[in-house]
C-alpha cells in the first residue's frame, strides 16, 4: 500500500530505523516527524517504508484523543508558557500539511514530550501574531501577563515569540519587570515541518533555563551551527544577526550569560547574573511610544530629524556612523530637539564597540548640541530604554540621568570586546 502524508510509518535505510508521521515534502525526500519532535529527511533510494497506521485511523487531534494524557509530576517546578505567535508556536496539521499558528501547552508537550521531565507546564496564548506586528501596548500587556503568572506561583516563564523582533520585546520586559524568577524568550528559525527545525531543541533548552537560578530576562536560542548547545543571551545585549541560520541570535558587546548543553541539559555560565529570588517582583511598564530610531546615511537631509521634532516625538535615538557621528548639517536639528526637552541619544551603525563623541570635531559638536552618548548599547535597546524612561519620568534632566545610567546591564562600564 502506498503511504501518504499524515500516515505513521517506519522507514528503514542502511540499518537505521526511523518512525514517525509523514510530513509534506517538496524535495523528493521522505520527511517524517519523529516522536522527539525532530524531523528526519530520508532519501527514498534504497529505503523500505512500512505503514504502521493510516492517517484516517488516527485521532483527529491530541485534544480529540483526550486531554488527560499529560499529567503533572509531583516535585517538578512550575513553568508557564506564554505564547505570542511566530514559528515556535506553529502547529503542523498532518492532514493538510499546513503550518498554523495554534497554541496550547498540551500541543507543545505532545510534540516535545521531553519537556514533561523538566517541569510541570501551563500555557496561555496571549497573542497569535507575527512578531513584526508587535507594538508597545502589546509589550505592556505581555508584561502584565508575566507578572500575573509569577504572582500565581510560576517558578519560571517561557515566552514563545517570533524571532524577528524578539530582542525588542525581551529588552522591553527586561526594563519593565524586576523579576525573582527566570523569564525566557524562545523562538525558532525553522518550523517543525522542516528537517532542520530548531523548535524542539530551543524549547527544551529554554525550559532548562526557566527552572535554573538565572532570574533575568533572557533569549535562549541555538548556539552554533550544530545541535550541541543553546546560548543564553541577556535581553539587553542580543540581536538577530542572520535571516535564516538557526544560530541567528548573537550577544553583541558581551558574551552570552552562558550556554545550555543540549545532550546533558547542563548550564554553564560565564557572566555574573541576577539570581533566583534576589529581586522582589515589581512591574513598571509605562512606556512613551512616541520615540523614534533614526538611521543617518551620507547626504541624508536634516529634515528627517526635523520631521520627528515637529511631529511631537518625545525622544529620538540616532543610529549614527562609526564612533557616533552625523553630518554637520544635522547638528542644528539635534540642538533644536534638546532645546525643546526632547532627549537625543546617539548609537552606532557599527553595533560592535562604544560611542565616543569626544574624538572628532563633529562628535564634540553633537555633544555640545545636547546629545547623549549611547555607550555600547544596541540602537534598538537604546530606543526601548528611551520609551521606558520617558514612560517613567517626564522631567528632562531626570530622564537624561536615567538614560545615561545602567539599569539592566545594557551598558558595559568598560568595553571588554
Ligand atoms: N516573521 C515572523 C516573526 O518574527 C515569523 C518568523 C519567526 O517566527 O521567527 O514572528
Amino acid at each position: 500500500m502506498e503511504f501518504e502524508e499524515g500516515d505513521r510509518v517506519k522507514v528503514e535505510k542502511g540499518g537505521v530505523q526511523y518512525e514517525g508521521i509523514v510530513m509534506p515534502s517538496t524535495t523528493g525526500h521522505i520527511i517524517i516527524k519523529m516522536i522527539s519532535g525532530y524531523n528526519a529527511g530520508i532519501d527514498p533510494q534504497g529505503a523500505t517504508v512500512t505503514i504502521i497506521q493510516k492517517k484516517q485511523d488516527m485521532p483527529v487531534s491530541s485534544k480529540a484523543a483526550g486531554k488527560g494524557g499529560i499529567r503533572s509530576k509531583p516535585g517538578l517546578p512550575k513553568v508557564s508558557i506564554l505564547s505570542t505567535g511566530g514559528t515556535i508556536a506553529s502547529k503542523i496539521d498532518y492532514r493538510t500539511g499546513a503550518v498554523t499558528s495554534q497554541f496550547s501547552a498540551d500541543d507543545i508537550l505532545q510534540a516535545i514530550p521531553e519537556l514533561t521531565e523538566i517541569a510541570n507546564f501551563s500555557g496561555k496564548a496571549i497573542y497569535n501574531i507575527l512578531s513584526e506586528n508587535m507594538k508597545a501596548e502589546y509589550w505592556q500587556e505581555l508584561s502584565r501577563a508575566v507578572v500575573e503568572e509569577i504572582k500565581n506561583g510560576a517558578d519560571g516563564i517561557i515566552i514563545a515569540h517570533g524571532t524577528d523582533t524578539m530582542m525588542y520585546s525581551a529588552a522591553a520586559l527586561s526594563f519593565m519587570i524586576d523579576t525573582p524568577v527566570p523569564i525566557v524568550f524562545v523562538g525558532s528559525q525553522r518550523s517543525a515541518d522542516r528537517p532542520s527545525s530548531d523548535n524542539a531543541m530551543n524549547a527544551i533548552c529554554a525550559a532548562k533555563v526557566a527552572v535554573s537560578d538565572i532570574a533575568e530576562v533572557t533569549v535562549v536560542m541555538h548556539g552554533d551551527g550544530s545541535d550541541d548547545k543553546c546560548s543564553i543571551h541577556r535581553a539587553t545585549k542580543v540581536r538577530k544577526m542572520h535571516t535564516s541560520r538557526r544560530d541567528a541570535f548573537r550577544s553583541i558587546n558581551s558574551e552570552p550569560i552562558g550556554y545550555v548543553d543540549y545532550a546533558t541539559g547542563e548550564i554553564c555560565t560565564s557572566l555574573p547574573y541576577a539570581k533566583r529570588n534576589e529581586k522582589e517582583l515589581a512591574l513598571n511598564n509605562s512606556l512613551e511610544p512616541k520615540c523614534a530610531l533614526v538611521k543617518f546615511t551620507p547626504g541624508a537631509s536634516p529634515d528627517i530629524l526635523g520631521y520627528f521634532i515637529d511631529a511631537g516625538y518625545k525622544g529620538i535615538v540616532i543610529e549614527g556612523t562609526g564612533l557616533g557621528h552625523v553630518s554637520t548639517d544635522w547638528i542644528p536639528q539635534i540642538e533644536r530637539a534638546t532645546s525643546k526637552n526632547i532627549p537625543v541619544m546617539v548609537t552606532s551603525q557599527c553595533l560592535n564597540g562604544r560611542i565616543c563623541d569626544r574624538v572628532y570635531d563633529t562628535g564634540r559638536d553633537i555633544l555640545k548640541a545636547g546629545a547623549i552618548e549611547g555607550e555600547d548599547m544596541l540602537p534598538e535597546v537604546a530606543l526601548v530604554k528611551m520609551m521606558w524612561t520617558l514612560g517613567q519620568i517626564q522631567d528632562y534632566g531626570a530622564a537624561v540621568d536615567i538614560l545615561k545610567g545602567n539599569i539592566r546591564s545594557e551598558i558595559n562600564e568598560r568595553s571588554l570586546m
